[in-house]
């Protein structure tokens, strides 16, 4: 655990906000119970994520409403394909994170030191960003950018909104919430997009610093099958690293298994970065074995992104092949797609539609 910055203004209007699913325990330390490191702080300390501390034997997150990114973005760019097609969320980010990812491309907003009451960051208020998502023509918020677990009383609050304004939400996460977080903002999250980076506990210890993997399944299957979120599923296939046949076999045997074939399964390509940056961007010969695998062992929808213009960034019917959506990056450049079904051979496509 880290020293704590200042004290800090624990009234319920600002930042600094007494937190939600923590444990009191003797001598005032407190145990976090948000995400799977269920941090032990002692008085005075921060957690794992710096951005959750504990003060006079409470715990308090710094970072209630604090924005680092805020605006419209489309769907298909977080990526969810089967989820609201062609429409826009309006995406928000906040600060820090609980994961320490060596090649991380959000390094500034992931890893920084709150400094509670006096942190100048731009406040949003949860009525403030449903409102704005409505003046920008969204239809749905999302949580994304940095882990939406670690700013959890937000991301409750505003998608609770979001609900009674009619708007769909999604989180973008590493999945290493607790089941008893995700039980609480089930209610009022539709769409579960988590990253698998490997099936490897070694390669999640050595890239991510996270000991054990299977508690992120295990939640995912949750979110699925408790909850009845819609769930895509990313893999970031980095060069000698989780790219071996075998695991990427027992990653997609998993997925079809535990939360069904037709889940999609987006393959991304890798980018030197930070201290992954010796290494070379994905081979797109290595991205496309993957993507066989994946439909190999009984997936119906294999994805690979960071590659505009690839051929397997569009959907085609499982069944006779048909080209159903074009996409070009983020863009859909066609929709095939009529009434639910592939309109070649009339099989179900398993998106969830909006009313655009
Ligand atoms: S959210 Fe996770 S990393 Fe942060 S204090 Fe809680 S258990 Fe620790």
């Amino acid at each position: 655990m880290q020293p704590v910055p200042n004290g800090g203004d624990l009234s319920e209007k600002g930042p600094v906000r007494e937190a939600l699913l923590y444990e009191q325990l003797p001598s005032e330390r407190v145990r976090c119970n948000l995400c799977q490191r269920r941090c032990l702080i002692e008085p005075n300390q921060l957690g794992y994520c710096s951005v959750r501390i504990n003060r006079g034997g409470r715990l308090y997150t710094l970072s209630y409403g604090l924005i680092s990114t805020y605006r419209p973005a489309p769907m298909e760019i977080k990526p969810l394909f089967h989820f609201h097609p062609g429409e826009w969320a309006f995406s928000l980010g906040s600060w820090g994170c609980n994961f320490r990812c060596i090649g991380c491309q959000n390094w500034e907003i992931a890893h920084i030191k709150l400094k509670g009451e006096g942190e100048k960051r731009g406040f949003l208020s949860p009525e403030r960003a449903i409102s704005m998502a409505k003046e920008q023509n969204c239809q749905g918020i999302s949580f994304t950018y940095n882990e939406p677990t670690i700013w959890f009383e937000y991301t409750l609050d505003t998608a609770r909104l979001a609900k009674e304004a009619e708007l769909h939400t999604s989180f973008v996460t590493n999945g290493f919430i607790t089941s008893e977080a995700l039980d609480l903002i089930g209610p009022w999250l539709d769409a579960y997009r988590v990253d698998v980076k490997s099936f490897s506990s070694s390669f999640y210890r050595k890239i991510a610093k996270v000991e054990d993997f299977h508690g992120i399944l295990e939640v995912a299957e949750r979110a699925k099958l408790k909850w009845g979120m819609h769930l895509e599923v990313v893999t970031n296939l980095i060069p000698g690293l989780n790219d071996s046949p075998d695991e990427l076999r027992e990653l997609a045997g998993w997925i079809r298994e535990k939360l069904g074939s037709p889940t999609p399964w987006h393959i991304t390509r890798f980018f030197p970065y930070l201290k992954l940056s010796h290494l070379p961007p994905t081979p797109i010969k290595t991205l496309e074995k993957a993507r066989g695998i994946g439909m190999e062992e009984g997936l119906d929808f294999v994805y690979l992104g960071n590659l505009a213009g690839h051929p397997f960034e569009n959907t085609y019917c499982p069944s006779c092949g048909e080209l159903l959506i074009e996409r070009r990056s983020s863009h859909i450049l066609s929709y095939r797609i009529e009434g639910g079904s592939c309109p070649h051979c009339g099989r179900r496509i398993p998106i969830v539609e909006g009313s655009q």
